[in-house]
């Protein structure tokens, strides 16, 4: 199972109901996960998702140095230390600057885990690839160095027919093999047998794009076309799109319009003003709904501890 589990949703500071951002993936059939940001209290919302055991975190991704989508590290990282079982490495992929202030603060604090911790340092270009997974990066629109992640699965070829390549009387042997690459084949007798008749279809593989913060971009559209699950920041609704263009970050409106032009299957949406969760503010938080709802239909908006699985795509 792919499956996302948002562990805070609110932008800058927490509300009531909401922490600040943090984002767990867990890959399918492996025991590991990852973590993309992780704001102050991170830790504290993982004590109720116990699906996503602290030991068993790889790799966190950092989209940018704002607080409110890493000031969580050092806490969760020393705990870590003390869960059972917490021994093997972690490796936090983020800006420059990041790896300095972690060893720093770590190193004054006198609390340096006994697991190593390696600092990669993520810049445009930079990829990575593990257990059929490639993880790249876009750029962003916002105030600081920031970046949105790129999850893609590989591609799965299908299954070779072994029982109907018998049936047809053909020769098992290092013919199976050629045909399950997809060649075309003359046997001695003369036949010409194609290999796509006896492969399964390819199924596609899952991506998933978190774009982090930003303003809505044609880098992010492109970055994200075709995408299985676009999860864009929505930190205002359209009426402060003053305000939205000021702080460098989108309106649900123009995150709902990135989906729509990306041709994404699904958009959810998350890093809301905590104003929007004030019982008394307008238009409050199904306000940023409804606004997306009239560009991208296929739109939601997620809640702290809320999970999204994404099922393999149709086959190619
Ligand atoms: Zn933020
Ligand atoms: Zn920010």
């Amino acid at each position: 199972m792919l499956e996302w589990t948002f562990l805070g949703t609110s932008a800058g500071s927490p509300s009531r109901t909401r922490n600040v951002s943090s984002l767990a993936l867990r890959l399918p059939q492996r025991s590991e996960w990852w973590l993309f940001d992780c704001g102050e209290g991170t830790q504290h919302q993982l004590l109720r998702m116990p699906h996503l055991r602290l030991s068993q975190l790889t790799r966190i991704f950092v989209t940018h140095l704002h607080g409110d989508h890493f000031y969580g590290l050092p806490g969760l990282l020393a705990s870590r230390g003390l869960a059972l079982g917490g021994e093997s490495n972690v490796t936090i992929h983020g800006p420059d600057g990041l790896g300095r202030w972690l060893n720093m603060t770590l190193r004054m604090t006198g609390n340096r885990p006994a697991y190593p911790i390696v600092n990669d340092v993520i810049a445009p270009g930079w990829s990575l690839s593990e257990y059929g997974f490639k993880v790249d990066v876009c750029p962003t629109e916002h105030r600081t160095e920031s970046y949105a992640y790129r999850i893609r699965e590989a591609d799965n070829p299908g299954a070779f027919d072994i029982e109907k390549a018998i049936a047809d009387g053909l020769p098992s042997g290092r013919l199976f093999g050629q045909l399950k690459a997809g060649e075309v084949v003359t046997l001695p007798d003369g036949r010409v047998i194609d290999g796509s008749d006896y492969v399964g279809e390819t199924k596609r593989g899952r991506m998933t794009v978190y774009t982090g913060d930003t303003r809505p971009s044609d880098a992010i559209v492109s970055f994200a076309t075709g995408a299985d699950l676009l999860i864009h920041e929505a930190t205002f609704h359209s009426s402060e799109q003053a305000q939205a263009e000021k702080s460098a970050h989108s309106t649900s409106l123009e995150a709902a319009n990135v989906a729509l032009r990306a041709c994404v299957k699904e958009l959810v949406l998350t890093h809301f003003s905590s104003r929007y969760d004030a019982d008394t503010a307008h238009p409050g938080i199904d306000g940023l709904l409804r606004n997306a709802h009239t560009v991208f239909p296929n739109t939601r908006l997620a809640t702290d501890f809320q999970r999204f699985s994404i099922q393999r795509p149709d086959s190619i």
